[in-house]
């Protein structure tokens, strides 16, 4: 039920590559209003699964509701209105502005003739300042820093102004600061009603920013639920492999968690 009424869902999703399963068994809901992070160790199919709840890649089972339908009925215009993405890697080969790749954001908006409106600009404008980039607006994107480009990305995906939002591993490249505001931002638009979906490997940040945590390891989801409920020590050893403790810290009102390596049973124990 909860799969129903969520805005963007999954259902019995699988995926593979040449026969060789990457993800299966998974049914998920992302509710409006909810800032979900998808998290699991590296390899565990968090882009890919990524790329199918963006309709990027076809599942080899199930399918990708979004408000009750099914992707492949939407028209891609449609769905560049209704869900966004950003990659966890971009690569630019021409020199567009940092303005005009933001302003790219705003295609699913624009009439036959590909004119921004003072509404499209008003978007691009907000989603510009929105990520600190007010004074890279005229630089070309390929002579940014990675963090740079990364920002301009997220800036891109934000000024599609969608009711759902994915972001891939949105802060890898972003200091502290940044990284911060950027979380701010997230929960704003989710508070808007929009469902925001981060992938992350950033648990410190999961556990002051999240409302709702999913846990992938090797292709499966072995946990999905709000923040307290499943940020516990033993589903995150069960997940990454590490002791962790976590507990309510006072100083960001949310969780923290410190990890140290399992202890080294020897040889002879495994
Ligand atoms: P994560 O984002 O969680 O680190 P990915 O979704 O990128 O994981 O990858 C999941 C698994 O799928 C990995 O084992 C990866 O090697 C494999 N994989 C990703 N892309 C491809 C591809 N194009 N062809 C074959 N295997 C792939
Ligand atoms: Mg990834």
């Amino acid at each position: 039920m909860a799969e129903e009424l969520a805005e963007l869902a999954a259902q019995d999703l699988a995926f593979g590559y040449d026969g060789r399963l990457i993800l299966r068994d998974l049914t998920l809901g992302f509710q409006a209003g909810g800032l979900f992070f998808l998290v699991g160790p590296n390899g565990a199919g968090k882009s890919t699964l990524l790329a199918l709840l963006a309709g990027l890649l076809a599942p080899t089972q199930g399918r990708v509701l979004l408000r009750g339908q099914p992707l492949s009925s939407f028209s891609p215009r449609e769905l560049a209105r209704l869900l966004a993405l950003a990659p966890q890697k971009s690569t630019f080969s021409l020199p567009f502005t940092v303005a005009e790749v933001v302003a790219m954001g705003r295609r699913p908006y624009l009439g036959r003739w590909g004119r921004l409106s003072p509404r499209d600009q008003e978007k691009v404008d907000l989603a510009l300042t929105r990520l600190g980039l007010e004074s890279l607006a005229g630089r070309p994107i390929t002579t940014l820093s990675g963090g740079e480009a990364q920002r301009a990305v997220i800036a891109r995906t934000l000024a599609q102004d969608t009711p759902v939002i994915l972001l891939d591993e949105p802060t890898a490249s972003l200091d502290i600061h940044q990284s911060l505001g950027l979380m701010g931002l997230l929960r704003e638009l989710a508070a808007e009603g929009r469902a925001i979906i981060v992938v992350s490997h950033d648990l410190t940040l999961a556990a002051v920013y999240a409302q709702e945590m999913v846990f992938l390891k090797k292709g499966r989801l072995v946990a999905s639920g709000p923040l307290a409920q499943t940020l516990t020590p033993e589903l995150l050893e069960l997940v990454f492999e590490a002791e962790a403790r976590v507990w309510a810290d006072e100083f960001t009102g949310g969780l923290a968690i410190s990890w140290r390596p399992r202890p080294n049973l020897g040889p002879s124990a495994s």
